[in-house]
């Protein structure tokens, strides 16, 4: 593949980057796929997963968590955190400022060169902790 190699922009792929480009969420491939239906109502789950990894290899979006069997993606590439819901695996973002000074102590700590860092929080997201509230009083 030549550098200079433009990525050819078919109309699932299009669609892909539009549904995640529609909102700041993280979604996974079948919630991907349920969007893009609504333009594109005969793509299926494998044409799906096979864009989402050639835009991934583009640099174009990327995966933010592998939590279970799920992947999820985000058309988000600069550097931002995240949170996990450790119930229910949602993701979404955390607006914190860059902590540059983490990769300083991490190189001191490890002896490796930083040149990147990725920071995911887990809790337990609003909606599941109501659910977990509900469920008690129940009992
Ligand atoms: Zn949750
Ligand atoms: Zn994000």
């Amino acid at each position: 593949m030549q550098a200079c190699d433009s990525l050819r922009m078919t109309p699932s792929r299009r669609a892909i980057l539009a549904v995640l480009g529609q909102k700041r969420w993280h979604p996974t491939a079948e919630e991907v796929l349920q969007e893009v239906r609504r333009a594109l109502p005969g793509v299926g789950l494998a044409t799906v997963y096979r864009n989402l990894e050639v835009l991934r290899e583009q640099g174009l979006i990327r995966i933010v968590a592998e939590g279970r069997d799920k992947r999820r993606y985000d058309a988000v590439v600069e550097r931002h955190y995240h949170v996990r819901c450790v119930q229910c695996g949602r993701v979404e973002d955390v607006d914190l400022s860059e902590r540059e000074w983490i990769e300083d102590e991490a190189t001191r700590a490890s002896g490796f060169e930083i040149t990147n860092h990725e920071l995911m929080f887990l809790g337990t997201c609003g909606d599941c902790a109501r659910a977990r509230r509900a469920e008690k009083e129940e009992h």
